[in-house]
């Protein structure tokens, strides 16, 4: 096998350490970065359960395992994290000067013709080109969860991404075995954009008592086949997350964006979904049961 050259992912979190697996399942050597030691280990952690998963589904042999956890390096340095980097991969929380500020000191150290991307939901790939000066080789490279399995991947062309970086970032989605669809630099993109409405109309429907939890995830499944309803995505994706989601659209594109009351409260009881055990359901070892009342 041609040896690839490496991918950076920075942050570990729900995103950061499955797009590692993904990354090191296809045979990239994997740095997965975030702030202190504790977290970048507990993405490691994450992505060893998953492939033990797979393997007594029978879906991945016990060397494939040790192969991909060998090409995986968890670090809380970023220098080495992106020394030698052929692509970073951007995975902290949904604010843009959180994420200029980590993109700005990785820049100093990642080499000069490193693919910058960023798995951004909603925030400005424009934006995030500019104000870390390298706006020719910075685009979004969405991810959706989880990334080792799901088919799409959204590539965000910011106002300067050069046609070369473009190129590249399709190359590396067709090897990472992706379909990627490009998008222009909008607001909450083709996905983020749709799919937060829905998430926020089924809230504000919790809120009005049209329906139980259960009853509108149903409604979706099995009126619309969407494979998963609309609140338990949302679990999913992590409360915290659409919230941050929800209000960078409100500010950017208006009222149809507003997030419900019910959300905030939510986040603010630290409710998240999945990532904490709770949000619209209670995530147990048995699957999900929803909240009620
Ligand atoms: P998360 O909260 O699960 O993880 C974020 C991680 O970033 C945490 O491990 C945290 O410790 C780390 N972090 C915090 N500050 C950091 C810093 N300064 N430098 C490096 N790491 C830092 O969030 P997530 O759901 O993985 O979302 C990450 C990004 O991916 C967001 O931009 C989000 O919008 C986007 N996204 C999320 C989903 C989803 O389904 N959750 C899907 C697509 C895109």
């Amino acid at each position: 096998m041609i040896q690839k050259s490496p991918v950076a992912i920075l942050g570990a979190g729900t995103m950061g350490h499955g797009i590692a697996q993904l990354t090191a399942q296809r045979g990239y050597p994997t740095r997965l970065f975030d702030i202190t030691r504790e977290a970048a280990a507990t993405g490691f952690s994450k992505i060893e359960a998953a492939l033990t998963r797979l393997l007594d589904k029978g879906k991945l042999s016990p060397e494939d395992r040790q192969q991909t956890l060998a090409r995986i390096s968890p670090t809380d340095n970023l220098t080495q994290a992106v020394s030698g980097a052929g692509v970073l991969i951007e995975a902290a929380p949904e604010k843009m000067d959180l994420k200029i500020d980590l993109l700005s000191r990785a820049l100093r150290d990642a080499p000069e013709d490193a693919l910058i991307a960023s798995n951004t939901s909603s925030l400005s790939i424009t934006e995030l080109g500019q104000r870390t000066g390298q706006a020719h080789r910075v685009l979004g490279l969405h991810f959706f969860n989880p990334p080792s399995v799901m088919e799409l991947l959204e590539v965000v062309r910011g106002v300067s991404t050069s046609p070369d970086t473009l190129d590249r970032a399709l190359a590396f989605a067709r090897d990472l075995n992706k379909t990627p669809i490009v998008v222009r630099d909008f607001p909450g993109f083709a996905t983020s954009r749709l799919g937060v409405v829905l998430g926020a109309e089924a809230i504000r429907m919790v809120e009005q008592g049209v329906a139980s939890v259960a009853d509108i995830d149903r409604a979706m499944e099995l009126g619309y086949r969407h494979p998963m309803g609309p609140l338990k995505l949302t679990d999913l994706v992590g409360l915290d997350v659409r919230l941050a989601i929800l209000e960078h659209l409100h500010r950017e594109l208006g009222e149809a964006f507003r997030p419900p009351a019910l959300l905030r409260q939510l986040v603010r009881a630290g409710h998240l979904g999945k990532k904490t055990g709770v949000g619209f359901y209670r995530w147990t070892e048995q699957g999900p049961e929803p909240v009620e009342g």
